[in-house]
């Protein structure tokens, strides 16, 4: 059965934003009859299991319901494992021992893609990479071997938005599946057909269509909507003053949330269905001022 989801990474307590982009993802699933599923990206060691604890109790706190049990990324590491392992059999990964700074300080073709990985590591003969694991002294990372440079994606409100697709990493070097391959073998696993963010991700949906298409999942349906932003322009964050909801309050977090929606305002999420309509949505960040 088709599903929509929330996946907070657990870093720290989510803001007005995150908040903001739960409801309406809650929204877009719940307003076309499909399951709504938690699932919390706890794969970096920056994440922290009472963060998490908190996060999901914001997230009833303001009236989101969700079905099934609660996903946690970490219980899930064999399921990304055997993809990697499946990708690797079919001869699609490859090791590549580069630092960020390699990457960065890399020659790249003269039309390739700003931000895309140059190739450095993608035809290493056997003694090369041998040689690279003793220089570095580094656990290699996985990439995938891609052969196409951009891949488009259908979004709800942005369009069709094409982006790269280089050879992103599949897992780090830690041993850690990485954020594209985790989001999509969950999403898969999950029943997930609609995915619904904040449009800082959107230039990773492209990578995540094209993984998606390769492990023979289906595409789900795209909606990336916009940020939350301070008074500088600048992403918001802890230091812009009250902005989680232990600062703000559920009553007041609700209707600042169904305001900047365009709505007089909002008792609880389920009384902002009737009036909830995608193409209605606005397409420009939410400039936030604490109060
Ligand atoms: N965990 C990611 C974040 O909190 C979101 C991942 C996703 O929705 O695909 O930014």
């Amino acid at each position: 059965m088709s599903a929509g989801r929330f996946a907070p990474s657990p870093s720290a307590d989510l803001h007005i934003g995150n908040l903001r982009t739960a409801v309406l993802a809650w929204l877009f699933a719940r307003s076309t009859g499909r399951r709504f599923v938690m699932r919390v990206e706890d794969l970096d060691d920056r994440t922290s299991a009472d963060i998490a604890e908190r996060q999901l109790a914001d997230l009833a706190a303001i009236g989101l319901t969700w079905d099934g049990p609660t996903e946690w990324q970490s219980e899930h590491t064999k399921r990304y494992d055997d993809v990697v392992a499946d990708l690797n059999a079919r001869g699609l990964l490859y090791e590549c021992f580069c630092s960020r700074r390699d990457i960065a300080q890399a020659p790249r073709a003269p039309h390739a893609p700003q931000g895309a990985y140059p190739g450095t590591c993608r035809d290493l003969t056997d003694a090369e990479r041998q040689r690279r694991r003793e220089e570095t002294g580094r656990a290699p990372a996985l990439r995938l071997r891609t052969d196409e440079i951009t891949y488009t994606v259908d979004d709800v409100l942005h369009g069709r938005y094409t982006g790269i697709v280089d050879d992103f990493v599949v897992r780090r070097g830690d041993g850690v599946a990485a954020y594209n391959l985790a989001v999509v073998v969950d999403d898969a696993a999950q029943g997930i057909d609609q995915v619904v963010r904040g449009d800082d991700l959107l230039p990773s949906s492209p990578r995540q269509a094209y993984l998606a298409r390769l492990l023979g999942y289906p595409e789900p349906t795209y909606a990336h909507v916009p940020l939350v932003l301070n008074e500088d322009g600048a992403r918001l964050a802890k230091r812009d003053g009250a902005v989680t909801l232990a600062e703000i309050g559920v009553q007041k977090a609700l209707s600042q949330i169904a305001g900047s929606l365009g709505w007089p305002t909002a008792t609880d999420p389920e009384s902002l269905l009737e009036v909830f309509d995608p193409a209605r949505l606005p397409r420009h960040p939410w400039i936030y001022r604490p109060k």
